[in-house]
């Protein structure tokens, strides 16, 4: 893996090409930006080559420095992350995992915080000489760190020891200190857009075409939601979408039925799921309601058909209101207050919003 390996996000890599080829690197990064766009991908590959020792283009890839950054075996390479380890091994299987898939999302560590003994160590090894030349610390989710660690990170931060540099990664950047912000030199990672995570589903995964643009349509420009979704079937998710719909314009003890066995079978995750996707299918059917000919925006493309019946179906829909009214359920389901009512509560809502065709109402 390269630069050239981390998937789109040109902007950042250009500006960190620069400052490596101008040797104007600074002390302290922040990389910012959604889950799963490659923050933590470009920052190791950062810190492969800040310790590069090959000729020409860095990271060279094939410098013994290269190698043990990758595999997480360099001595002055440092890998924070939030994490529950309680044991060497624990931690090693970790650092395995994330250095198999830097995209991963669901990161495998269990507690959402970065403590103050994590950042300990980090103010331990400033004080130690670098065992060559230079040390690279990388900050995964920097935005978890708790109160002290971040009061202890910013210690660091205040006086870097001139050999050390530090990238943090954070997604919800306004939960990081401003003291902290105002010490990195923040870049932005935006969203992959669709055609590059398309790309990367098969030349990277392998997948076919078809399915690789349908995947990248849903994924939101995130390439980690991409590769849950590969795991996932999008397919069986969709179904569970229409039917839910279907189900709307069904009489209350059906759509209870439904409910009981959606939450029956399904955990929290796969709801909120079956709830994004129905928030896109919406998405589509706007879209075909508005400019029919716009077909290539869909994210449904592969059941024009269908969607087109579906907006068919209706005298109207009130889109701005489902909308919010899924979003909202999406939220509520997020802090776990009970599924099943909400999920009847959207049903009614829903079927308020759709008026069908004929429908003495
Ligand atoms: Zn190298």
């Amino acid at each position: 893996m390269s630069f050239a390996d981390v998937i789109g996000q040109h902007h950042a890599k250009g500006i960190l090409h620069r400052t490596i080829v101008n040797e104007r690197v600074s002390h302290a990064y922040l990389f910012s930006g959604a889950a799963g766009v490659g923050k933590e991908a470009l920052a190791i590959e950062f810190a492969k080559a800040l310790f590069c020792s090959g000729e020409g283009e860095k990271p060279c890839d094939e410098c013994s420095s290269c190698r043990r950054v990758r595999s997480f075996q360099h001595p002055d390479f440092v890998f924070v992350f939030p994490s529950s380890a309680k044991t060497v091994e624990e931690e090693r299987a970790i650092l395995d995992s994330v250095m198999e898939n830097p995209y991963s999302r669901n990161k495998p560590w269990a507690t959402p915080t970065i403590g103050i003994e994590q950042i300990r160590e980090i103010r331990h090894a400033a004080t130690l000489r670098p065992m060559e030349g230079r040390r690279v610390v990388i900050v995964a989710e920097a935005d978890k760190m708790t109160i002290p660690a971040a009061n202890s990170l910013l210690k660091i931060l205040e006086e870097p020891p001139e050999t050390m540099y530090l990238i943090l990664t954070a997604s919800q950047v306004s939960s990081l200190l401003p003291t902290i912000l105002s010490r990195c030199q923040e870049i932005r990672f935006g969203p992959l857009p669709d055609n590059e995570i398309e790309w990367a589903l098969i030349e990277k995964k392998a997948v076919d075409p078809v399915r690789a643009q349908l995947i990248s349509r849903v994924s939101q420009g995130s390439y980690a939601h991409a590769l849950e979704w590969l795991r996932e079937s999008f397919s069986e998710r969709r179904e569970n979408v229409i039917e839910f719909l279907r189900f709307c314009l069904k009489d209350p003890r059906s759509q209870i039925e439904l409910v009981e066995q959606l939450v029956r079978d399904y955990d929290k995750k796969i709801i909120k799921e079956i709830l994004s996707l129905s928030l896109m299918w919406f998405r589509d059917a706007l879209i075909l309601a508005e400019s029919p000919a716009s077909v290539n925006h869909l994210v449904n493309i592969d059941q024009l058909e269908t969607v087109k019946k579906f907006v068919g179906a209706f005298e109207s829909i009130d889109y701005h209101q489902v909308f919010i009214d899924i979003e909202n359920s999406i939220q509520m389901i997020e802090k776990n207050i009970q599924i099943n009512l909400i999920l009847i509560v959207l049903m009614i809502k829903l079927r308020q919003a759709l008026k069908l065709k004929g429908r003495q109402t």
